[in-house]
Formats: structure tokens, C-alpha cells, sequence
């Protein structure tokens, strides 16, 4: 298995709680390294071009309020296989269907407020790091 990169975010229902360290600790305990990190209050335009995928899903108005409602901090994680081993330690979207002892389970407050992102897929993580992050902002 090789050493990739994946692109979180600590969404506003975190950062609100001061859950920073604490997320970023069930990161760190998961075997994944930040290699990049920026506290940051997204735009209207941010948000909106971010979740464009979601544009057509009825949550997508709510999700762009919600996710410039206050801080967030964009994250790019190091570690084998990250994106799969982010998603695992994320837990489900909904956290009613989280397994224990993830960060959703232990933190997310609704199915939208639910305290992180994680990208899907090695081609999106490659795309949401380029949307935050320049390369000189990441130190492997
Ligand atoms: P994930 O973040 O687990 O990849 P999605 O990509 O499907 O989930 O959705 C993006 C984000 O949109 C979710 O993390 C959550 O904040 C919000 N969301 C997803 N489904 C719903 C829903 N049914 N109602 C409200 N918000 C939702
Ligand atoms: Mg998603």
C-alpha cells in the first residue's frame, strides 16, 4: 500500500465546540499526518464551488450556509492509503449510522453538521487540495 494524501476539513460545528485539537488528534491516533493545515472562513464563493458536485441535491443551499457560518480548518493528511483510512475514521455521513469510536459518532452534532469532510476518491483529494492549497503550503 502506498503513502498518498487526502483533504479534510474541520467544519464549522467543530471548530464552534473548540474540537480542533481534539478531531486532529483522532486524525493523528489513525495512522494520518498533517502535512498542511489553514484556519480559514470560507466565501459564499468557496463553499458554493467546493460542494458544486452537490448542486442539484436539495441540501446544497443549507450546506454552503452551514459551511461559511463560521471557521473551518482545511487539512491535507498524509498516510497509507489516506483517503480510505480518512473515511474509515470519519464514520458514516449521518452519524445516527457511525461506528463507535469514530469522529462522527464522537462529535458530529446532524447528518449536515457533522464535524468533518473527507475526499472520496484519490482523483477528488488531488482536486480539493489544489482548491485550497499551494504546493509550498505542504510539508511532507
Ligand atoms: P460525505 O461528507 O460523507 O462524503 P456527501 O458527500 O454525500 O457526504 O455530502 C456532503 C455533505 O453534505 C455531508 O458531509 C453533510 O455535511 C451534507 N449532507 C449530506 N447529506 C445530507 C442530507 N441528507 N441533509 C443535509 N445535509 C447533508
Ligand atoms: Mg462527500
Amino acid at each position: 500500500m502506498a503513502v498518498t494524501r487526502t483533504f479534510s476539513i474541520i467544519k464549522p460545528d467543530a471548530t464552534r465546540r473548540n474540537l480542533t485539537g481534539a478531531v486532529t488528534k483522532a486524525l493523528e491516533d489513525a495512522g494520518l499526518r498533517v502535512v498542511a493545515s489553514k484556519r480559514i472562513h470560507m466565501t459564499n464563493e468557496q463553499a458554493g464551488g467546493f460542494y458544486a458536485v452537490h448542486k442539484e441535491r436539495p441540501f446544497y443551499n443549507d450546506l454552503c450556509a452551514f459551511m461559511t457560518s463560521g471557521p473551518v480548518v482545511v487539512q491535507v493528511l498524509e498516510g497509507e492509503d489516506a483517503v480510505k483510512l480518512n473515511r474509515d475514521v470519519m464514520g458514516a455521513t449521518n452519524p445516527a449510522d457511525a461506528a463507535e469510536g469514530t469522529i462522527r459518532k464522537l462529535f458530529a452534532e446532524s447528518i449536515e453538521a457533522n464535524s468533518v469532510h473527507g475526499s472520496d476518491s484519490d482523483e477528488n483529494a488531488a482536486i480539493e487540495i489544489a482548491f485550497f492549497f499551494k504546493p509550498e503550503e505542504i510539508v511532507g
